[in-house]
């Protein structure tokens, strides 16, 4: 076993861990190309391919057990129908059928009878059918996982201190697993703002994301350090490298020890300007460190992962239960409620969704919840009934132009209505918000700002549609740039249109909770920053350390340079000794 591998990728969640590797790999294995073999090593890939095969079935028997006390009567037939692939002798015969006549190994045998099968599948336009491909897909990848000797358990329950490997996690398998025994994630695809990232650092767990082949590299069972803070994982490291890494380990604890002193103090420059500091949060189990790391509030409550992993749709009550404990928890500050989000890098399993060519310029978001108003009215009844236990604002997400916003407003005043007729209660006066996370509605900024309490700036898709860079993509990730200076100018514009119309912006994106920012939204005099929670103290810390004057002569003086390399520079002079590293 080589030691001290080191693996670089992109640091999506900070923190240090040292763990036990789980492969739960999803994603398609990259080591299909076509291998020829010889005469004689023929019988041996046949071989190979049905240990494969029983090793399969021995994953999914175990799974079954597993799922089996858990009593989930859908996972268990899911489980069967994967079985019933692993059985089927025409497919088996048909498989090492073409290792012999071809003369190619089994992974290859198996990629290509595979996709003769799923070809079949699409051509018929069964509904039912064409599910199915998605599990010949799954088995597939199980075998060659198998074949590659790569054991890769099912996940229905993770191991005590487990970091999760894999090709990719949608967020229906991360907010699948079970959040206290999972130590972090580890995966080959993302960014720093893809949806796994984002979970990640609402769980609080460290993790590394984009590191292109680390779900070849690591087996489950190898000890790896996932440091988080510098993007980087080290595969069965020696005892130096250990020591090093606890030793760090130690010092960034206590480093976030030290700042819960901030914890209870106003977040002000030192002259006197106040930002309010809010968090992000996609589940409602985060309430409790929201309120542990002093946020004035919930700036962003992401709702699509209510909608996620589930059989059917969240009724109206569920949603408002949800809502009521935030609003109930966290008042007199403030929950900010998104609606559904849905599209883009998150489905819903419950929906026939089409596959689109670009989804992140889809139907996704307000687009998709204006299609499918039924389900939006019932998110708007709940959360408008959570709003008389505690102060709750909506807001809505990729709003791209006044007439999109004008039509949300209609449905909620004929919700309003409903709701009324029903003598249920409601804030009659919750305030309104728009994303601005599309670059069109950033331009149109002071003609949105007539119509909305305020705005709230979603940097992921606005920084992602201005620079045309797909932010799940990491082979352009280098491109996606939040000091570019056609960002800070829609930003200004932004800032300035809604000061202009009396409305307050706040910022919810990534970018609201990096250091180096800081002094530039604070010069641009943005109102409030939500931010990942762990993020709060530190950006407090800082805040608390600036000169709001000093900051807008920064701003003044940034918008001289011509590019992102020159601003960084810049401010990172202007600002020395007062960021951390
Ligand atoms: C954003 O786009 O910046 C945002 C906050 O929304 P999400 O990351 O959920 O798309
Ligand atoms: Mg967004």
């Amino acid at each position: 076993m080589e030691e001290n591998v080191l693996l670089t990728g992109v640091g999506a969640s900070p923190g240090i861990i040292i763990g036990k590797a789980m492969l739960v790999d999803r994603g398609r294995p990259n080591f299909l190309h076509v291998r020829l073999v010889s005469e004689e090593d023929i019988e041996q890939q046949i071989s190979f391919f049905y240990k494969a095969i029983e090793d399969s079935k021995g994953q999914l028997e175990r799974a079954k057990q597993e799922v089996r006390k858990k009593d989930v009567p859908e996972g268990e037939y899911i489980i069967d129908t994967h079985l019933l692939i692993l059985q089927d002798k025409v497919l088996l015969n048909n498989i090492v059928g073409r290792i012999r006549d071809e003369k190619i190994d089994a992974a290859w045998a198996v990629g290509l009878v595979m996709a003769s099968l799923k070809k079949n599948i699409d051509e018929i336009s069964d509904e039912y059918m064409q599910e199915r491909t998605s599990d010949i897909d799954y088995i597939e990848q199980r075998v060659l996982m198998n074949l590659a000797g790569k054991t890769v358990e099912v996940v229905t329950r993770v191991g005590e201190n487990t970091i999760i490997v894999a090709n990719d996690l949608s967020p229906a398998d991360t907010a699948g697993f079970d959040v206290k025994t999972v130590l972090g994630f580890v995966t080959d695809c993302g960014g720093k703002t893809s949806h796994t990232a984002i979970m990640a650092r609402a769980l609080k767990i460290p993790a590394v994301v984009a590191l292109n082949d680390a779900s070849l590299t690591i087996n489950s069972g190898d000890l790896i350090i996932v440091d988080g803070n510098n993007g980087v994982v080290l595969v069965n490291p020696d005892a130096q490298t250990l020591l090093k890494y606890r030793q760090q380990k130690g010092k960034y604890e206590e480093f976030e020890r030290s700042l819960l002193r901030y914890k209870t103090l106003p977040s002000v420059s030192v002259d006197g300007f106040q930002v309010k500091l809010l968090a992000n949060i996609e589940i409602v189990e985060e309430l409790d460190t929201v309120q542990h790391y002093g946020a004035d509030g919930i700036g962003l409550f992401r709702t699509e992962f209510l909608y996620l992993n589930k059989q059917t749709l969240p009724s109206e009550d569920e949603l408002f239960q949800i809502f009521k404990r935030a609003a109930e928890q966290l008042a007199p500050k403030p929950v900010t409620v998104r609606t559904i989000d849905i599209g883009g890098d998150k489905f819903m399993s419950q929906l026939d969704m089409a596959e689109e060519m670009n989804p992140a310029m889809g139907l996704r978001a307000i687009r998709f919840c204006l299609k499918e108003i039924s389900i939006f009215r019932t998110q708007l009844r709940a959360i408008l009934r959570a709003s008389a236990f505690g102060k709750v604002k909506i807001m809505f997400p990729m709003i791209s132009c006044v007439q999109e916003m004008r039509r949300v407003k209609e449905i909620l005043d004929d919700v309003m209505a409903e709701l009324s007729r029903e003598g249920k209660v409601y804030d009659p006066y919750i305030e309104i918000g728009s994303m601005i996370e599309v670059p069109s509605s950033g331009i149109i900024a002071d003609l949105l700002a007539r119509e909305v309490n305020f705005f709230s700036i979603g940097t992921n898709d606005l920084i992602q549609y201005l620079l045309a860079i797909d932010r799940v993509n990491e082979q352009v990730s280098y491109l996606y740039e939040p000091l570019h200076p056609a960002v800070l100018r829609l930003l200004r514009s932004i800032i300035d249109a809604a000061h202009a119309q009396g409305i307050p912006v706040a910022m919810c994106g990534e970018m609201a909770g990096e250091p180096l920012y800081l002094p530039i939204l604070l010069g641009l005099g943005i109102d409030e920053l939500s931010m990942t929670p762990i993020a709060l103290l530190e950006s407090k810390k800082i805040l608390r350390s600036m000169d709001y004057r000093q900051c807008t002569r920064i701003v003044n003086k940034l918008f001289t340079f011509s590019t992102a390399d020159e601003i960084r520079a810049y401010v990172t002079r202007e600002t020395a000794g007062l960021l951390p590293d």
